[in-house]
Protein backbone atom coordinates (compact mmCIF):
# COMPACT_ATOMS: atom_id res chain seq x y z
CA UNK A 1 0.00 0.00 0.00
CA UNK A 2 1.46 3.31 -1.33
CA UNK A 3 1.90 6.35 1.50
CA UNK A 4 -0.70 8.20 -0.23
CA UNK A 5 -3.41 5.38 0.85
CA UNK A 6 -2.02 5.50 4.45
CA UNK A 7 -2.17 9.08 4.64
CA UNK A 8 -5.98 8.73 3.49
CA UNK A 9 -6.63 6.52 6.83
CA UNK A 10 -5.50 9.66 9.00
CA UNK A 11 -8.82 10.77 9.49
CA UNK A 12 -10.40 7.95 10.56
CA UNK A 13 -8.17 5.33 12.02
CA UNK A 14 -6.43 4.90 15.06
CA UNK A 15 -2.35 5.89 15.19
CA UNK A 16 -2.20 2.04 16.16
CA UNK A 17 -3.70 1.16 13.11
CA UNK A 18 -2.21 3.83 10.75
CA UNK A 19 1.27 3.05 11.73
CA UNK A 20 0.52 -1.01 11.38
CA UNK A 21 -0.45 -0.37 8.19
CA UNK A 22 2.50 1.76 7.48
CA UNK A 23 5.11 0.11 9.16
CA UNK A 24 4.52 -3.65 10.61
CA UNK A 25 4.66 -7.01 8.58
CA UNK A 26 2.46 -9.22 10.34
CA UNK A 27 2.96 -12.70 10.46
CA UNK A 28 2.26 -15.00 7.24
CA UNK A 29 0.73 -12.00 5.74
CA UNK A 30 0.64 -9.09 2.72
CA UNK A 31 0.17 -5.72 4.19
CA UNK A 32 -1.36 -4.99 1.29
CA UNK A 33 -4.59 -6.78 2.67
CA UNK A 34 -4.45 -7.29 5.43
CA UNK A 35 -6.80 -5.85 8.08
CA UNK A 36 -6.10 -6.37 11.54
CA UNK A 37 -8.45 -5.84 14.21
CA UNK A 38 -6.47 -3.20 16.75
CA UNK A 39 -6.95 -5.16 20.27
CA UNK A 40 -7.22 -2.58 22.92
CA UNK A 41 -7.36 -4.43 25.84
CA UNK A 42 -8.46 -8.03 27.43
CA UNK A 43 -9.68 -9.58 30.39
CA UNK A 44 -10.07 -13.33 31.30
CA UNK A 45 -12.02 -15.15 28.04
CA UNK A 46 -12.43 -11.71 26.66
CA UNK A 47 -10.74 -9.10 24.52
CA UNK A 48 -12.00 -5.92 23.26
CA UNK A 49 -11.01 -3.66 20.34
CA UNK A 50 -10.66 -0.17 18.88
CA UNK A 51 -14.49 0.24 17.71
CA UNK A 52 -15.88 -1.00 21.20
CA UNK A 53 -16.62 -4.69 20.53
CA UNK A 54 -15.73 -7.26 22.99
CA UNK A 55 -15.20 -10.57 21.80
CA UNK A 56 -15.00 -14.13 23.27
CA UNK A 57 -11.98 -15.62 22.89
CA UNK A 58 -12.64 -19.37 21.44
CA UNK A 59 -9.16 -18.91 19.94
CA UNK A 60 -6.95 -18.68 22.82
CA UNK A 61 -4.76 -16.58 20.57
CA UNK A 62 -3.17 -19.36 18.72
CA UNK A 63 -3.95 -21.70 21.48
CA UNK A 64 -2.12 -19.84 23.58
CA UNK A 65 -3.40 -17.94 26.43
CA UNK A 66 -4.40 -20.95 28.80
CA UNK A 67 -5.06 -19.03 32.03
CA UNK A 68 -7.22 -15.97 30.16
CA UNK A 69 -5.73 -12.76 29.53
CA UNK A 70 -4.64 -10.44 32.20
CA UNK A 71 -4.38 -13.19 35.08
CA UNK A 72 -4.13 -11.00 38.27
CA UNK A 73 -1.42 -13.61 39.46
CA UNK A 74 0.49 -13.87 36.09
CA UNK A 75 0.62 -9.77 35.73
CA UNK A 76 1.75 -9.44 39.21
CA UNK A 77 4.32 -12.05 38.97
CA UNK A 78 5.50 -10.39 35.76
CA UNK A 79 5.77 -7.16 37.84
CA UNK A 80 7.34 -8.35 40.85
CA UNK A 81 10.41 -9.99 38.60
CA UNK A 82 10.17 -6.74 36.81
CA UNK A 83 11.45 -4.71 39.95
CA UNK A 84 13.99 -6.97 41.01
CA UNK A 85 15.46 -8.20 37.71
CA UNK A 86 14.15 -7.90 33.97
CA UNK A 87 16.96 -9.71 31.96
CA UNK A 88 20.69 -11.21 32.72
CA UNK A 89 22.78 -13.44 30.56
CA UNK A 90 22.07 -17.16 30.05
CA UNK A 91 25.21 -18.41 31.61
CA UNK A 92 23.88 -16.33 34.57
CA UNK A 93 21.67 -18.49 37.20
CA UNK A 94 18.47 -16.91 39.07
CA UNK A 95 15.58 -17.78 40.73
CA UNK A 96 13.04 -17.44 38.60
CA UNK A 97 14.89 -19.61 35.60
CA UNK A 98 16.03 -21.99 38.13
CA UNK A 99 12.39 -22.41 39.76
CA UNK A 100 10.81 -22.87 36.76
CA UNK A 101 13.10 -25.24 35.48
CA UNK A 102 12.21 -27.12 38.72
CA UNK A 103 8.66 -27.27 38.51
CA UNK A 104 8.41 -28.12 34.78
CA UNK A 105 10.65 -31.28 35.62
CA UNK A 106 8.87 -32.01 38.59
CA UNK A 107 5.27 -32.15 35.91
CA UNK A 108 7.08 -33.62 33.39
CA UNK A 109 6.83 -37.51 32.61
CA UNK A 110 9.67 -40.06 33.41
CA UNK A 111 13.50 -39.06 33.65
CA UNK A 112 12.15 -35.80 31.83
CA UNK A 113 14.21 -33.53 34.45
CA UNK A 114 16.55 -31.17 32.44
CA UNK A 115 15.20 -28.02 30.28
CA UNK A 116 16.83 -25.94 27.98
CA UNK A 117 14.76 -22.66 27.53
CA UNK A 118 14.38 -21.11 24.19
CA UNK A 119 11.85 -18.13 22.81
CA UNK A 120 9.04 -20.07 21.36
CA UNK A 121 8.31 -23.52 19.98
CA UNK A 122 10.42 -23.35 16.47
CA UNK A 123 13.65 -22.65 18.57
CA UNK A 124 12.66 -25.40 20.83
CA UNK A 125 12.55 -27.69 17.70
CA UNK A 126 15.56 -25.94 16.31
CA UNK A 127 17.19 -27.05 19.98
CA UNK A 128 15.87 -30.70 19.71
CA UNK A 129 16.60 -31.70 16.51
CA UNK A 130 20.01 -30.53 17.45
CA UNK A 131 20.45 -32.33 20.42
CA UNK A 132 18.78 -35.45 19.12
CA UNK A 133 21.55 -35.61 15.81
CA UNK A 134 24.58 -35.42 18.80
CA UNK A 135 23.34 -37.86 21.05
CA UNK A 136 22.90 -40.18 18.42
CA UNK A 137 25.95 -39.43 15.92
CA UNK A 138 22.88 -39.79 13.16
CA UNK A 139 22.02 -37.02 10.80
CA UNK A 140 18.30 -37.90 9.85
CA UNK A 141 14.83 -37.03 10.90
CA UNK A 142 11.60 -38.11 10.17
CA UNK A 143 8.27 -36.11 10.90
CA UNK A 144 5.01 -36.57 10.02
CA UNK A 145 3.02 -35.07 6.64
CA UNK A 146 0.21 -33.35 9.29
CA UNK A 147 2.26 -31.72 11.38
CA UNK A 148 3.61 -28.30 12.14
CA UNK A 149 6.86 -27.45 14.51
CA UNK A 150 6.75 -23.86 13.45
CA UNK A 151 8.83 -21.36 11.31
CA UNK A 152 12.76 -20.89 11.00
CA UNK A 153 14.80 -23.13 8.43
CA UNK A 154 14.78 -26.40 10.25
CA UNK A 155 11.33 -26.32 12.23
CA UNK A 156 9.50 -25.37 8.98
CA UNK A 157 11.60 -27.82 6.80
CA UNK A 158 10.46 -30.70 9.48
CA UNK A 159 6.31 -29.24 9.32
CA UNK A 160 4.87 -31.47 6.55
CA UNK A 161 2.07 -28.88 6.13
CA UNK A 162 2.05 -26.26 2.90
CA UNK A 163 3.31 -23.47 4.97
CA UNK A 164 6.91 -25.41 4.01
CA UNK A 165 6.01 -24.74 0.46
CA UNK A 166 7.75 -21.83 -0.35
CA UNK A 167 10.99 -22.33 1.95
CA UNK A 168 11.65 -25.13 0.10
CA UNK A 169 14.07 -27.03 -0.47
CA UNK A 170 15.01 -26.13 3.33
CA UNK A 171 17.20 -27.41 5.65
CA UNK A 172 18.71 -31.07 4.57
CA UNK A 173 18.28 -34.18 6.83
CA UNK A 174 14.25 -34.71 6.98
CA UNK A 175 12.39 -37.82 5.47
CA UNK A 176 8.50 -38.00 6.14
CA UNK A 177 6.02 -40.43 7.03
CA UNK A 178 2.33 -40.22 7.55
CA UNK A 179 0.35 -40.45 10.88
CA UNK A 180 -3.14 -41.55 11.46
CA UNK A 181 -6.10 -39.77 10.55
CA UNK A 182 -9.15 -42.51 10.64
CA UNK A 183 -11.44 -39.54 8.87
CA UNK A 184 -9.05 -39.33 6.25
CA UNK A 185 -7.06 -42.52 6.47
CA UNK A 186 -3.63 -42.39 4.14
CA UNK A 187 -4.02 -46.49 4.58
CA UNK A 188 -8.05 -47.10 4.27
CA UNK A 189 -8.28 -48.51 7.26
CA UNK A 190 -11.90 -48.87 8.45
CA UNK A 191 -11.87 -47.74 12.42
CA UNK A 192 -9.46 -46.16 14.32
CA UNK A 193 -7.27 -49.15 15.82
CA UNK A 194 -6.81 -50.49 12.38
CA UNK A 195 -5.39 -46.78 11.32
CA UNK A 196 -3.04 -47.34 14.32
CA UNK A 197 -1.58 -50.45 13.66
CA UNK A 198 -1.07 -49.94 10.20
CA UNK A 199 0.07 -46.07 10.52
CA UNK A 200 2.92 -48.31 12.85
CA UNK A 201 3.16 -50.74 10.27
CA UNK A 202 4.12 -47.46 7.63
CA UNK A 203 6.37 -46.03 10.38
CA UNK A 204 8.23 -49.23 10.69
CA UNK A 205 8.56 -49.59 6.62
CA UNK A 206 9.76 -46.22 6.41
CA UNK A 207 12.34 -46.51 9.18
CA UNK A 208 13.50 -49.66 7.19
CA UNK A 209 14.21 -48.24 3.79
CA UNK A 210 15.53 -44.82 5.28
CA UNK A 211 17.83 -46.46 7.29
CA UNK A 212 17.63 -46.50 10.86
CA UNK A 213 21.25 -46.82 11.38
CA UNK A 214 20.47 -42.91 10.13
CA UNK A 215 18.04 -41.84 11.87
CA UNK A 216 18.71 -39.69 14.89
CA UNK A 217 14.64 -38.66 15.33
CA UNK A 218 10.63 -39.47 15.17
CA UNK A 219 9.74 -35.83 15.61
CA UNK A 220 5.95 -35.69 15.69
CA UNK A 221 3.18 -33.94 17.34
CA UNK A 222 1.83 -35.81 20.17
CA UNK A 223 -1.86 -34.98 19.28
CA UNK A 224 -1.49 -33.11 15.99
CA UNK A 225 -2.67 -29.38 16.27
CA UNK A 226 -2.46 -26.70 13.74
CA UNK A 227 -3.35 -29.27 10.98
CA UNK A 228 -6.61 -30.70 12.44
CA UNK A 229 -6.41 -31.81 16.01
CA UNK A 230 -5.86 -35.61 15.64
CA UNK A 231 -6.19 -37.50 18.67
CA UNK A 232 -3.93 -40.39 17.67
CA UNK A 233 -5.73 -44.17 18.28
CA UNK A 234 -4.52 -45.62 21.71
CA UNK A 235 -1.56 -47.91 20.97
CA UNK A 236 0.23 -45.39 18.67
CA UNK A 237 2.69 -43.48 21.01
CA UNK A 238 3.35 -46.74 22.43
CA UNK A 239 3.93 -48.37 19.27
CA UNK A 240 6.67 -45.47 18.18
CA UNK A 241 8.30 -44.88 21.57
CA UNK A 242 8.79 -49.07 20.98
CA UNK A 243 9.87 -48.85 17.30
CA UNK A 244 12.11 -45.88 18.56
CA UNK A 245 13.95 -48.09 21.37
CA UNK A 246 14.00 -51.07 19.27
CA UNK A 247 16.43 -48.48 16.08
CA UNK A 248 18.06 -46.17 19.29
CA UNK A 249 15.88 -43.26 17.66
CA UNK A 250 15.31 -40.67 19.88
CA UNK A 251 11.75 -39.85 20.18
CA UNK A 252 10.71 -36.06 20.20
CA UNK A 253 7.11 -35.44 21.32
CA UNK A 254 6.35 -31.30 20.02
CA UNK A 255 4.18 -30.51 22.60
CA UNK A 256 4.41 -26.51 21.79
CA UNK A 257 0.81 -26.38 21.08
CA UNK A 258 -0.83 -29.79 23.25
CA UNK A 259 1.28 -29.70 26.23
CA UNK A 260 0.21 -27.52 29.66
CA UNK A 261 -3.34 -28.25 30.24
CA UNK A 262 -4.61 -27.86 26.83
CA UNK A 263 -5.45 -32.10 26.40
CA UNK A 264 -6.75 -32.34 30.14
CA UNK A 265 -3.02 -33.47 31.22
CA UNK A 266 -0.02 -31.40 31.71
CA UNK A 267 1.31 -33.02 28.55
CA UNK A 268 -0.91 -34.81 25.97
CA UNK A 269 1.86 -38.03 25.99
CA UNK A 270 0.67 -38.88 29.79
CA UNK A 271 -2.97 -39.92 28.59
CA UNK A 272 -1.11 -42.60 26.96
CA UNK A 273 1.71 -43.11 29.22
CA UNK A 274 4.51 -42.35 27.19
CA UNK A 275 7.78 -41.05 27.88
CA UNK A 276 9.41 -39.65 25.19
CA UNK A 277 13.21 -38.83 25.01
CA UNK A 278 12.81 -35.16 24.49
CA UNK A 279 9.15 -32.89 24.84
CA UNK A 280 9.12 -29.32 23.37
CA UNK A 281 7.39 -26.80 24.58
CA UNK A 282 5.88 -22.96 24.44
CA UNK A 283 2.64 -21.67 24.43
CA UNK A 284 1.28 -22.78 28.26
CA UNK A 285 4.34 -22.56 29.78
CA UNK A 286 3.37 -19.72 30.36
CA UNK A 287 -0.04 -18.64 28.42
CA UNK A 288 2.71 -16.68 26.31
CA UNK A 289 2.37 -13.51 28.35
CA UNK A 290 6.28 -12.97 28.40
CA UNK A 291 7.99 -15.49 25.18
CA UNK A 292 8.96 -18.65 26.63
CA UNK A 293 9.88 -22.06 24.92
CA UNK A 294 12.61 -24.93 25.34
CA UNK A 295 13.21 -28.52 25.33
CA UNK A 296 12.84 -31.11 28.61
CA UNK A 297 15.48 -33.91 28.32
CA UNK A 298 15.90 -37.33 29.35
CA UNK A 299 18.89 -38.02 31.59
CA UNK A 300 20.63 -40.02 29.11
CA UNK A 301 20.23 -37.12 26.55
CA UNK A 302 21.08 -34.37 29.32
CA UNK A 303 24.31 -36.65 30.00
CA UNK A 304 25.61 -36.49 26.75
CA UNK A 305 26.31 -32.79 27.44
CA UNK A 306 27.21 -32.93 31.48
CA UNK A 307 31.05 -33.41 29.96
CA UNK A 308 30.60 -32.21 26.29
CA UNK A 309 29.44 -28.89 26.14
CA UNK A 310 26.30 -27.94 23.94
CA UNK A 311 27.11 -25.98 21.03
CA UNK A 312 24.11 -23.98 20.87
CA UNK A 313 22.28 -20.94 22.76
CA UNK A 314 19.96 -17.97 22.57
CA UNK A 315 20.89 -14.30 24.01
CA UNK A 316 17.44 -14.34 25.97
CA UNK A 317 17.90 -18.23 26.82
CA UNK A 318 15.77 -18.57 30.00
CA UNK A 319 14.37 -14.97 30.39
CA UNK A 320 13.65 -14.27 33.86
CA UNK A 321 10.60 -12.51 32.95
CA UNK A 322 9.42 -15.12 31.06
CA UNK A 323 10.30 -17.66 33.62
CA UNK A 324 8.50 -16.00 36.49
CA UNK A 325 5.87 -15.88 34.29
CA UNK A 326 6.09 -19.75 33.99
CA UNK A 327 5.97 -20.36 37.63
CA UNK A 328 2.94 -18.31 38.13
CA UNK A 329 1.58 -20.43 35.34
CA UNK A 330 2.37 -23.64 36.71
CA UNK A 331 0.68 -22.33 39.71
CA UNK A 332 -2.27 -21.33 38.80
CA UNK A 333 -2.62 -24.56 36.70
CA UNK A 334 -2.37 -26.27 40.26
CA UNK A 335 -4.20 -23.76 42.35
CA UNK A 336 -7.35 -23.79 40.04
CA UNK A 337 -7.52 -27.31 39.72
CA UNK A 338 -7.21 -26.27 35.80
CA UNK A 339 -5.57 -29.84 34.71
CA UNK A 340 -8.15 -32.42 36.09
CA UNK A 341 -11.11 -29.63 35.71
CA UNK A 342 -9.93 -29.39 31.62
CA UNK A 343 -9.98 -33.02 31.09
CA UNK A 344 -13.60 -33.13 32.91
CA UNK A 345 -15.38 -30.48 30.47
CA UNK A 346 -14.11 -32.03 27.53
CA UNK A 347 -15.69 -35.27 28.61
CA UNK A 348 -18.94 -33.47 30.07
CA UNK A 349 -19.70 -30.14 27.89
CA UNK A 350 -17.25 -30.00 24.57
CA UNK A 351 -17.34 -33.49 23.66
CA UNK A 352 -21.36 -33.83 24.11
CA UNK A 353 -21.80 -30.39 22.93
CA UNK A 354 -19.73 -30.74 19.43
CA UNK A 355 -21.56 -34.49 19.04
CA UNK A 356 -24.53 -32.99 19.18
CA UNK A 357 -23.63 -30.09 16.56
CA UNK A 358 -22.83 -33.23 14.10
CA UNK A 359 -26.56 -34.44 14.70
CA UNK A 360 -27.16 -31.36 13.66
CA UNK A 361 -25.06 -29.95 11.21
CA UNK A 362 -24.88 -31.80 7.45
CA UNK A 363 -21.50 -29.89 7.07
CA UNK A 364 -20.25 -31.77 10.45
CA UNK A 365 -18.07 -34.42 9.13
CA UNK A 366 -16.53 -35.08 12.20
CA UNK A 367 -15.75 -33.74 15.39
CA UNK A 368 -12.74 -34.89 17.78
CA UNK A 369 -10.83 -33.85 20.33
CA UNK A 370 -10.14 -34.22 23.82
CA UNK A 371 -9.47 -31.57 27.01
CA UNK A 372 -9.63 -28.01 25.87
CA UNK A 373 -9.05 -29.11 22.94
CA UNK A 374 -11.21 -29.95 19.61
CA UNK A 375 -12.11 -29.59 15.96
CA UNK A 376 -15.33 -29.64 14.04
CA UNK A 377 -13.80 -31.09 10.27
CA UNK A 378 -16.54 -29.61 7.71
CA UNK A 379 -17.68 -31.59 4.41
CA UNK A 380 -19.52 -31.10 1.55
CA UNK A 381 -21.42 -34.02 1.75
CA UNK A 382 -21.17 -36.57 4.78
CA UNK A 383 -21.48 -39.62 2.18
CA UNK A 384 -18.29 -38.51 -0.04
CA UNK A 385 -16.83 -36.60 2.87
CA UNK A 386 -15.50 -33.85 -0.06
CA UNK A 387 -14.35 -30.83 2.66
CA UNK A 388 -16.03 -27.61 2.73
CA UNK A 389 -13.16 -25.77 1.15
CA UNK A 390 -10.17 -27.59 -0.94
CA UNK A 391 -7.33 -28.95 0.33
CA UNK A 392 -5.12 -25.28 0.96
CA UNK A 393 -7.80 -23.21 -0.31
CA UNK A 394 -7.84 -19.21 -0.07
CA UNK A 395 -9.93 -16.35 -1.45
CA UNK A 396 -12.93 -16.87 -2.72
CA UNK A 397 -12.25 -20.59 -2.70
CA UNK A 398 -12.28 -20.45 1.31
CA UNK A 399 -15.87 -18.55 1.21
CA UNK A 400 -17.73 -21.18 2.96
CA UNK A 401 -15.10 -21.04 6.10
CA UNK A 402 -15.26 -17.14 5.94
CA UNK A 403 -18.99 -17.06 5.84
CA UNK A 404 -18.96 -19.09 8.91
CA UNK A 405 -16.13 -16.94 10.60
CA UNK A 406 -18.26 -13.99 9.89
CA UNK A 407 -21.10 -15.78 11.10
CA UNK A 408 -19.57 -16.41 15.03
CA UNK A 409 -17.89 -12.87 14.56
CA UNK A 410 -21.37 -11.47 13.98
CA UNK A 411 -22.10 -13.26 17.27
CA UNK A 412 -18.80 -11.56 19.30
CA UNK A 413 -17.04 -14.52 18.89
CA UNK A 414 -13.72 -14.78 17.70
CA UNK A 415 -13.47 -18.35 16.28
CA UNK A 416 -9.96 -20.47 15.16
CA UNK A 417 -10.84 -21.49 11.92
CA UNK A 418 -8.01 -23.64 9.96
CA UNK A 419 -8.58 -25.20 6.41
CA UNK A 420 -11.74 -27.23 6.55
CA UNK A 421 -12.22 -26.93 10.45
CA UNK A 422 -12.92 -25.46 12.93
CA UNK A 423 -10.76 -25.41 16.20
CA UNK A 424 -12.35 -24.66 19.40
CA UNK A 425 -9.54 -24.06 21.82
CA UNK A 426 -10.94 -21.23 24.28
CA UNK A 427 -8.96 -20.83 27.28
CA UNK A 428 -8.92 -23.38 29.93
CA UNK A 429 -10.41 -20.79 32.66
CA UNK A 430 -13.72 -20.42 30.68
CA UNK A 431 -16.86 -20.90 33.02
CA UNK A 432 -18.98 -23.71 32.27
CA UNK A 433 -21.36 -21.12 31.20
CA UNK A 434 -19.57 -19.13 29.16
CA UNK A 435 -18.31 -21.86 26.98
CA UNK A 436 -21.80 -23.09 26.56
CA UNK A 437 -22.98 -19.57 25.42
CA UNK A 438 -19.65 -19.71 22.61
CA UNK A 439 -20.91 -23.49 21.60
CA UNK A 440 -24.03 -22.35 21.04
CA UNK A 441 -22.91 -19.59 19.12
CA UNK A 442 -20.65 -22.02 16.60
CA UNK A 443 -24.13 -24.36 16.71
CA UNK A 444 -26.20 -21.46 15.05
CA UNK A 445 -23.03 -19.84 12.84
CA UNK A 446 -22.92 -23.85 11.22
CA UNK A 447 -25.97 -23.12 9.32
CA UNK A 448 -23.59 -20.67 6.57
CA UNK A 449 -21.49 -23.61 6.03
CA UNK A 450 -24.54 -26.23 5.80
CA UNK A 451 -25.73 -23.79 3.14
CA UNK A 452 -22.47 -24.97 1.33
CA UNK A 453 -23.56 -28.33 1.65
CA UNK A 454 -24.28 -30.25 -2.13
CA UNK A 455 -25.05 -33.61 -0.03
N1 LIG B 1 5.20 -26.72 17.24
C1 LIG B 1 3.85 -26.75 17.29
C2 LIG B 1 3.14 -28.05 17.53
C3 LIG B 1 3.13 -25.56 17.12
O1 LIG B 1 1.79 -25.58 17.16
C4 LIG B 1 3.84 -24.35 16.91
C5 LIG B 1 3.12 -23.02 16.75
N2 LIG B 1 1.79 -23.01 16.61
C6 LIG B 1 5.23 -24.39 16.86
C7 LIG B 1 5.88 -25.60 17.04
C8 LIG B 1 6.03 -23.14 16.63
O2 LIG B 1 6.00 -22.33 17.74
P1 LIG B 1 6.39 -20.77 17.62
O3 LIG B 1 5.37 -20.14 16.75
O4 LIG B 1 6.36 -20.31 19.07
O5 LIG B 1 7.76 -20.70 17.05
Amino acid sequence: MGDDSVDGLRETASAARRDDRRHVLHSWSSHGSLEPVVVTGAQGVHFSDEEGRRWLDFSSQLVNVNVGHQHPKLVAAIKAQADTLCTIAPYHANEATSEAARLIAEVAPGDLNRVFFTNGGAEAVENAIRMARLHTGRHKVLTAYRSYHGATTGAITASGDPRRWPSEPGAPGFARFWGPYPYRSAFHSANAQEEGERALAHLADTLMVEGPHTIAAVLLESVVGGNGILVPPDGYLQGVRALCDTHGIVMIADEVMAGFGRCGEWFAVDRWNVVPDLITFAKGVNSGYVPLGGVIMSDAIAETFATRAYPGGLTYAGHPLACAAAVACIGIYKDEGLIERTRVLGETVFGPALQAMQQRHPSVGEVRGLGGFWAIELVRDRATREPLVPFNASGADNAPMTDFANACKKQGLWPFVAGNRVHVVPPLVIEEATLREGLSIIDEALAAADRHCTG
